[in-house]
């Protein structure tokens, strides 16, 4: 399907499973990251499409985004464009991809071998390879030096980025009935800096509802549960009251 960025002749630079990016003419620090319906699961084997995923996303993320800059989390968002198109600044990515837990699910009640909903006594934090490939392999700090993945302080410092991260969002969705079960962040540099990139939205996180304990993300759609839409559309409306 074309986007509105497609239309203006902006240039691709990079399609995934869940966005496009486009780079703008003459401007070398900042791209537009356009949010597609598109959804796929365990790795691209599934796939479908889940209705106005794109804008929910897309909004959602820039709420999100910007909730944590006014709580002092610096990341690449600059302003929503349109439904579906975000402006950020185009950062050097670090070739990892963290995930925060504060409830057991998933992959780590299928390991630990432990019932989803074991609240953990403290986060734990895993840091995968991104690879398609390789179906992005857990690793830890110290294959970031040993296998050249980039500066392993760079790693520690998106790895406190992370945590921080936790504190305000655990916080913002208890007060809105929602338990942030477990999230998957990305980031980048910025002149030198680490930043927060990519996107954060029910794509990346676990969502649980606090009394009933349904599930409000994507597993609605990975498991087949129904709902999906709605799902996406209750954290859309949750996000909405964050001013922008
Ligand atoms: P995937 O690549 O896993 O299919 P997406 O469809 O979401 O996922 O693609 C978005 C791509 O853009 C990801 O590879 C992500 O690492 C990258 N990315 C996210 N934010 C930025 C940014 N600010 N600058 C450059 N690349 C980014
Ligand atoms: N996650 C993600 N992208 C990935 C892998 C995981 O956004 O490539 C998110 C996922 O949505 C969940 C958390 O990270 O919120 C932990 O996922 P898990 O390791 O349990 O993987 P799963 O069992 O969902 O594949």
């Amino acid at each position: 399907m074309r986007s509105t960025s497609d239309e203006k002749g902006l240039k691709k630079i990079y399609e995934g499973k869940a966005k496009i990016l486009y780079s703008i003419p003459g401007d070398d620090e900042r791209i537009i990251a356009y949010f597609k319906d598109d959804a796929t699961a365990y790795n691209g084997k599934k796939k479908g499409t889940i209705l106005r995923k794109g804008e929910y996303n897309n909004s959602i993320s820039s709420s999100i985004f910007t909730l944590l800059k006014e709580k002092g989390i610096e990341s690449h968002f600059i302003e929503k464009l349109s439904g579906k198109e975000m402006l950020v600044y185009r950062l050097k990515m670090l070739p990892v991809e963290l995930v925060v837990r504060n409830v057991a699910a998933g992959s780590l009640a299928k390991k630990m071998d432990v019932e989803e909903g074991i609240k953990l006594l403290s986060p734990v934090v895993e840091i995968y390879f991104k690879s398609d490939e390789l179906g992005d392999p857990m690793i830890n700090e110290t294959y970031i030096g040993a296998f050249d993945l980039g500066n392993p302080a760079d790693v520690e410092k998106a790895k406190q980025i992370a945590l921080k991260v936790n504190d305000v969002l655990k916080d913002f969705f208890d007060g809105n009935g929602l338990i942030l079960v477990d999230y998957k962040l990305e980031f980048g540099l910025l002149k030198g800096d680490v930043v927060l990139a990519d996107e954060i939205t029910p794509d990346t996180m676990r969502l649980w509802d606090k009394v009933t304990l349904e599930k409000v993300d994507k597993d609605r759609f990975r498991r087949d549960l129904g709902g999906v839409e709605e799902a996406y559309k209750r954290v859309y409306d949750i996000t909405s009251k964050i001013k922008q």
